[in-house]
Order: structure tokens, then C-alpha cells, then sequence
């Protein structure tokens, strides 16, 4: 038999393998699990000691059409063999990346122009914010600058992308949010409403404040907001009742961009092409990454608007040729694998799959956790979904964050083989599963998960910590 090459492995990712989002020292000293991925097929990954299991968190919300597809496999390979790298600067172009900007043009929402390439969602929210600096410079108006964002949105993990995220974990001794970056009300109807307040009234009080801080701000100073037309890491919380309409006439009135940070709700999830689609938003720039290529690649877009990009035209007839770039931007490996993830995207309508499995997901949530006491909110769209856990359900009372009742919930789904992601603010639980995935599945996903949530109420239970808060 051969050895089980794993304490080597664990071993050596404890001396030098710096992890993303990691307790560095428990790790170090072997205090926090080190599991290590070997395979993945459809909606299962698994690891080195053999064990399977449902990732209903698509890596991070990006294997939208599963593991293991050969086809993309197929057009990576092909096209290392043929021309693995060229630049795209001064006009160089290649096959796999024109392509790749015609087909997502035709499909994103009216008025969009031109795809920028890049290779992460940060870096490409990083060129969001240059070209809207841009654009107000050529305009003649360099007081246009601040960026409004909201608490607990997700844009990033950069200097000025992790300013416009909103979460304290990414700003914490980082010396972060800079400025020109401003943050208004998360619009989570569920903790901010007042008493007797419906989703329209809290919407319309959202576009309130943001017009109260703009006019506060100084109108001529406030250059874009940025949004998810679901917020994701922040806790997937899809928009109250005629929320996006409120902000929209808001921003329209006081000529304000709109960034739409299609990340994770691009390319289907929400079981529309579009977040923006779903939510009749009207965005003039839009940030795409995970679901373009399903995690295969590293590839994001930035996909401009024609009045935005008219104003860049006339900027390089100002200034010369534009003064941003990567190395990497339209990396033809990274068309290629984009390409061929939206091949099967289209091809096997997984908007469509996102939709109707979607909503047969949220009604096996809702039926499974709407009287669970453990649980306050049951929220989700297309295939997102989230559960939000209190200590007190009648009195909406939160839980004492110490018990760590999310990273708990997230351990026990593990034991029932299903990956459930804990959210990084609150108790919260969250699911966004390949968009491949069936009934079947989902229904090991709720089942997992409903043996999990009582595992866990039980023991708080047990231990008195249900009304700590
Ligand atoms: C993941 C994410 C990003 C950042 O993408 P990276 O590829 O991790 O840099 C930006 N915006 C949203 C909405 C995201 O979910």
C-alpha cells in the first residue's frame, strides 16, 4: 500500500505555507484543522484522506458549473499549446479574449461597452475606482472623488478595495478604510428596520440617509456608490422591496455612478444573467470575476458603459494612451477557460437550473428552519441562501458572538459531509452551491444541515447559552 503522503504535506503547510484568511498561529502549531483538496467531481470535492464532501459553497461562490469538466480542462490545454501568453497592451489582441468580450457585452444589461480584464475581483473593483477618477478628471471635476459603500458589503481585500469593504475584520490594524471611501446603512431589513417598518419604508429611509449624506458630503465631492445587488460575504442578504429603485433615483439626481459588483451574483446565480437584470438596477460600470470562469482560471472583468467610456475616449485624446495595466490583463489561457465556462453556463441553461432549483431550495430552507428556534431569518435567492441564528427568536435577541455559534454550525455540517460557509459577521450560515446541482442534492444539503443546526442547539442548550446575549 502506498503511504498516505499527508502528515508530510500538513507538516510542511505549517512551516511555510502563508494561508489567506487564517489564524496564523494556530495553524502554525497545529491547533486548527489543515485539510487538504485533492479531487472534486460535480458538487463533491475531496480530500486526501478520501473523505467526500457536498460543497454547497462552490469553493468560494465560484465553481458555478461544478469540478472536474473536461471541456474547460480541454480549452485550457489547447490553448497553452498554442499561444499560452501575449500582451494586450497598445492594442494586441487574441482570439479567446475578443470573443470573450463580444459574448459578455451581448449579455449584460443594456448600454454596457467595452470588457477590461484583470485577474481578481479586487484588482478589477482597484481599476473601478481609477477609472471613476478618471473620468471626473477629464470631466473637469476634481472635487468628484468620494466613494460611498456600504457596511458589511464585499469588494475586496486591496488597499482601497478593502476601504470599500465593509467589515471591520478586513480593516483591523491594516490602517484601513482610506479615504475618499464612505460608508452608509447595510440595508438588512431583518436588525435595521424600526418596529412596524415594512421593506418599502426601509428602503425609502436607506435612500434617505445616503441622500443626507451626500448632501452632507457636498454633491460635487461624490463621485460613485458601489454595490452587490446582493451582499454577499457580509451575510448574502438579497435587497429589501424597492431598494435599488430608492438608491437609484438618489444617485440619478445627484450624478453619481453606480457600480454594480457583480462578483458572485454574475453569470446566473441569482437566476438571472445579471443581479442587475433581476433588480432593474441601472449600472454605469459592472464588476464581474468568480462565475466567469467557475474558479478554473483567474480571470475579471470590468465591464464599462458607453457614457463612461465616451469620457475615456476623449480622456487618451487629451492625455495619450491610458496609464493603467497588468502584465496579465486578457490572458489568453484565462479567455479560453472563460470561454469554455460559459459554453457550458449557456449550453445547459444553468440561470435557468439556478432559477428553478433555486426556488426549490429556498422553499426546503424555509419549510426545514423557518420554526427552528435556533433561527431567525431564512433568506436567500436563485442559489444563495443563508441562515441567520439568534439566542432569543420572539425577542430577535443575537447570540453572544464568543460562543461561535457560525463556525460551529459550519464544523457540524462538515461531520454530515456537506460544506456550509460560515460568514465572517455574526452568526450567520451560508450556502451558494454549484449551479449544476439537482433536487437530490439539495435535499442531502437541507438534511445535512438540519441534523448540524440541532446538534448545535442542543448543546447551547446545554450549556445555558441561549440567553446570554
Ligand atoms: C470575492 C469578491 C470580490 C473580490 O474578489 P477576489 O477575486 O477575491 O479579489 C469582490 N467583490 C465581491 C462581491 C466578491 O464576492
Amino acid at each position: 500500500m502506498r503511504n498516505n503522503p499527508t502528515p508530510e504535506l500538513q507538516e510542511l503547510d505549517r512551516a511555510h505555507f502563508f494561508h489567506p484568511s487564517t489564524h496564523m498561529r494556530q495553524h502554525a502549531d497545529g491547533e486548527s484543522p489543515n485539510r487538504i483538496i485533492t479531487g472534486g467531481q460535480g458538487v463533491y470535492i475531496e480530500d486526501s484522506e478520501g473523505k467526500r464532501s457536498l460543497d454547497a459553497f462552490a469553493g468560494l461562490y465560484c465553481v458555478n458549473v461544478g469540478y472536474g469538466r473536461q471541456e474547460i480542462a480541454d480549452a485550457i490545454a489547447e490553448q497553452a499549446s498554442k499561444l499560452a501568453y501575449y500582451h494586450a497592451y497598445a492594442g494586441h489582441g487574441n482570439e479567446p479574449a475578443i470573443r470573450l468580450s463580444e459574448r459578455i457585452i451581448r449579455s449584460a444589461p443594456a448600454g454596457m461597452s467595452r470588457v477590461y480584464y484583470g485577474m481578481s475581483g479586487s484588482d478589477a473593483n482597484e481599476t473601478q475606482l481609477k477609472l471613476v477618477w478618471y473620468y471626473n478628471n477629464i470631466l473637469g471635476r476634481p472635487e468628484k472623488k468620494k466613494i460611498i459603500s456600504r457596511w458589511r458589503g464585499y469588494h475586496g481585500s486591496g488597499v482601497m478595495t478593502g476601504s470599500l469593504t465593509g467589515l471591520e475584520l478586513f480593516h483591523k490594524a491594516f490602517d484601513l478604510p482610506r479615504s475618499p471611501i464612505l460608508h452608509t446603512r447595510t440595508p438588512h431589513h431583518y436588525w435595521q428596520a424600526e418596529e412596524g417598518e415594512d421593506e418599502r419604508a426601509f428602503s425609502r429611509r436607506c435612500a434617505a440617509e445616503l441622500e443626507e449624506m451626500i448632501q452632507q458630503e457636498g454633491p460635487d465631492t461624490v463621485a460613485a456608490f458601489i454595490g452587490e445587488p446582493v451582499l454577499g460575504t457580509g451575510g448574502i442578504v438579497p435587497p429589501p422591496e424597492g431598494y435599488w429603485q430608492e438608491i437609484q433615483a438618489v444617485l440619478d439626481k445627484y450624478d453619481i455612478l453606480l457600480i454594480a459588483d457583480e462578483v458572485v451574483t454574475g453569470f446566473g446565480r441569482t437566476g438571472a444573467y445579471f443581479g442587475s437584470q433581476k433588480y432593474d438596477m441601472k449600472p454605469d460600470l459592472i464588476t464581474v470575476a468568480k462565475g466567469l470562469s467557475s474558479g478554473y482560471l483567474p480571470i475579471s472583468g470590468v465591464i464599462v458603459g458607453e457614457k463612461v467610456w465616451q469620457v475615456l475616449e476623449q480622456g487618451s485624446d487629451q492625455m495619450g494612451a491610458i496609464g493603467h495595466g497588468w502584465t496579465y490583463s486578457a490572458h489568453p489561457i484565462c479567455a479560453a477557460a472563460a470561454n469554455a465556462n460559459l459554453d457550458i453556463v449557456d449550453g445547459e441553461d444553468l440561470t435557468g437550473n439556478a432559477k428553478r432549483t433555486g426556488e426549490y431550495f429556498q422553499q426546503r430552507m424555509h419549510e426545514t428552519f423557518d420554526d427552528h428556534p435556533l433561527i431567525g431569518e431564512v433568506r436567500g435567492v436563485g442559489l444563495l441562501a443563508a441562515l441567520e441564528c439568534v439566542a432569543d427568536k420572539d425577542r430577535k435577541r443575537p447570540l453572544d458572538p464568543s460562543h461561535k455559534v457560525g463556525p460551529a454550525l459550519s464544523s457540524a455540517c462538515l461531520e454530515h459531509g456537506i460544506i456550509a460557509r460560515a460568514m465572517p459577521h455574526g452568526d450567520i450560515l451560508g450556502f451558494a452551491p454549484p449551479l449544476v446541482i439537482n433536487r437530490e442534492e439539495v435535499d442531502r444539503i437541507v438534511e445535512g444541515t438540519r441534523k448540524a443546526v440541532d446538534q448545535v442547539y442542543e448543546k447551547l442548550r446545554a450549556e445555558n447559552a441561549l440567553s446570554a446575549a
